[in-house]
């Protein structure tokens, strides 16, 4: 069974990193434990099992390792949103504020269309722009946003309060304050 204790304790915070000021949640102790990786990835699957979810759309790079997972598990087509220059042919894209510095994400046009119904999956929500940068470009391509999930929410930084607003459900499993 899922135990928050135990997931909080593989993450680990790192501060002042990448520049000054920033408390990190570095996620990558938890692929190195699997009993914890099975945790949140089982978590996740059992909340999608039986849903009319058509594609998961997978947020580069963090957002790939548990969302591959994921697909495999509820037999879904993964779809990539990433950051800009990175996907061959035609694409189209979408421009955001970071919690540090501006970025562009980036989908291949033929990833979703009309009638699909998506899951965006990151691994943490901060300002929530990344996510709207991909729901911008998921629309964008006719297809609509089922929910938005992270396994780390930043509650402080109101990104998941901006994505709600936005129309679109918010799931996560851990916030830090
Ligand atoms: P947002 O667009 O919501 O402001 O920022 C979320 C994006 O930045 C995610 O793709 C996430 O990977 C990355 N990010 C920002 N802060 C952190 C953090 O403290 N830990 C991790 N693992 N990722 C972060």
């Amino acid at each position: 069974p899922y135990d928050e204790c135990y997931v909080k304790s593989v993450i680990r915070t790192v501060a002042d990193w990448p520049e000054k000021g920033v408390m990190f949640r570095d996620i990558t102790p938890i692929f190195k434990d699997p009993k914890a990786l099975r945790m949140v990835t089982d978590d996740f699957i059992q909340r999608y099992i039986g849903t009319d979810i058509t594609h998961i759309a997978s947020i580069d790079a963090r957002g790939f390792l548990i969302s591959s997972i994921m697909a495999y598990h509820l037999n879904l087509p993964l779809v990539l949103v990433r950051k800009k220059g990175k996907l061959p042919g035609k694409t189209i894209q979408a421009d955001y504020a970071l919690e540090y510095g501006t970025a562009t994400v980036e989908m291949q046009i033929d990833a979703v269309g009309p009638g699909d119904r998506v899951l965006i999956f990151d691994d943490l929500i901060a300002t929530g722009g990344t996510i709207l940068a991909a729901s911008t470009l998921i629309k964008e391509l006719g297809a609509s946003v089922y929910e938005a999930a992270a396994l780390i929410d930043l509650p402080d930084l109101e990104g998941s309060t901006r994505i709600q607003d936005a129309g679109i459900p918010v799931h996560t499993l851990l916030a830090y304050e």
